[in-house]
């Protein structure tokens, strides 16, 4: 990403996940924060996609510490549920899952991932995670700039990602018959009905290598290959793999990166939307951008917002000083802004 954007990842220091920040302390007070997960999930209520050079990645890595991990790539592996070329997909159940229990995310041990493993809460595929949890944060130094710059980051890395495997098949080639099931028909027809397979995997040894063509039989060797070529591509290749729709989304990535790393602030401010929670002490918690990351105000401060009605920054900070003797430094207006709670007049919303 170096190579993509010309400089360092922001750091995400506030999401603490060796020690998750959005898990209640044992014996810790729970009503203080918006939302709460389940420490025996974390946020890791997903089911990752391996792509192809990934599980390859995996399997090669045979370090001690990350046997257990790897050993749930290979459960993955063995069921053979959604497993083919492209890598070790979301199954067809768990999709229909996701996409339907509300209020899972986080809480529900039935929807753990995987590769989450339970001694403290460790994934176990971490040197070779997918977009999507390379890219999640519950929190951001940054609040809402931050989220924007990582989303933008996981739309362009999703697309390298589903580039880089797709490339890999054909480079390998299993044959036409499992390109076109990776590529179906304009006459296919498309169904949410689900078979026996979608449960339980191939049952057969005929089903078992219907996916994989020509390397049925191989599939290790297919994502030890896979990860062999994929290891020699600069992004530069992947940038031309991934074509027109890659390069744009690596501009709007950059763009918001140098939103991320700018300090610059609106020349004027006022107030945003948020939930407010009142607080014992007369400030209260303010949940604007993203539920998991309430800002606590104090009662200084929510008092000081009515300063900020559209006229030049500086002149409400002058107005807070002057009239409430509060003075609020650059810093804090920044944050504020951050994190919408204070937004720049009549401007469009961050693309
Ligand atoms: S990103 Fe997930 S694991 Fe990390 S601190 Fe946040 S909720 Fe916890
Ligand atoms: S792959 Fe790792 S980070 Fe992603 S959901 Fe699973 S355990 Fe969490």
């Amino acid at each position: 990403m170096r190579e993509a954007l010309g400089g360092p990842m922001p750091l995400e220091r506030r999401a603490t996940c060796a020690d998750c920040a959005m898990c209640p302390a044992s014996g810790g007070d729970a009503s203080d924060d918006a939302v709460f997960f389940d420490p025996a999930t974390a946020c890791c209520t997903y089911m990752p996609t391996l792509w192809n050079f990934q599980v390859g990645a995996l399997l090669a890595d045979d370090s001690p510490e990350a046997a257990e991990g790897r050993r749930t790539v290979e459960a993955r592996l063995a069921a053979g549920l959604a497993v083919g070329t492209l890598g070790c997909l979301p199954t067809p159940l768990y999709e229909l899952a996701y996409r339907r229990i509300e209020g899972a995310f986080g809480r529900v041990p039935s929807m753990r991932c995987p590769h989450y493993l339970p001694d403290g809460g460790r994934c176990g595929v971490w040197r070779a995670r997918e977009s999507t949890c390379a890219t999640w944060f519950c929190k951001h130094e940054r609040g809402e700039v931050g989220k924007l710059f990582w989303e933008r980051l996981h739309q362009l890395l999703r697309a390298a990602e589903r580039a880089v495997a797709e490339w890999v098949v054909l480079e390998l080639d299993p044959g036409d018959e499992v390109l076109a099931s990776l590529h179906p028909g304009p006459g296919a027809v498309a169904t949410s009905v689900l078979t026996p397979a979608d449960f339980e995997g191939p049952r057969t040894p005929t089903e078992r290598a219907q996916p994989w063509g020509r390397w049925a039989g191989r599939e290790r060797d297919f994502f030890a290959e896979a990860h062999a070529r994929v290891t020699r591509l600069r992004w530069r290749d992947v940038r031309r793999l991934g074509g027109v729709e890659l390069q744009a989304l690596e501009r709007l990535a950059r763009v918001a990166y140098e939103r991320v790393r700018s300090s610059r602030l609106p020349a004027r401010l006022t107030v945003g939307s948020f939930d407010f929670t009142p607080l014992p002490d007369g400030g209260a918690l303010v949940t604007s951008y993203i539920a998991t990351d309430p800002l606590r105000l104090s009662p200084m401060v929510l008092a000081a917002l009515r300063f900020f009605d559209g006229r030049p920054v500086a002149r409400a900070r002058a107005a807070s000083e002057a009239e409430d003797g509060v003075s609020l430094d650059s810093a804090l207006v920044r944050r504020l802004a951050d994190f919408g709670i204070l937004v720049a007049p009549e401007t469009p919303p961050i693309a």
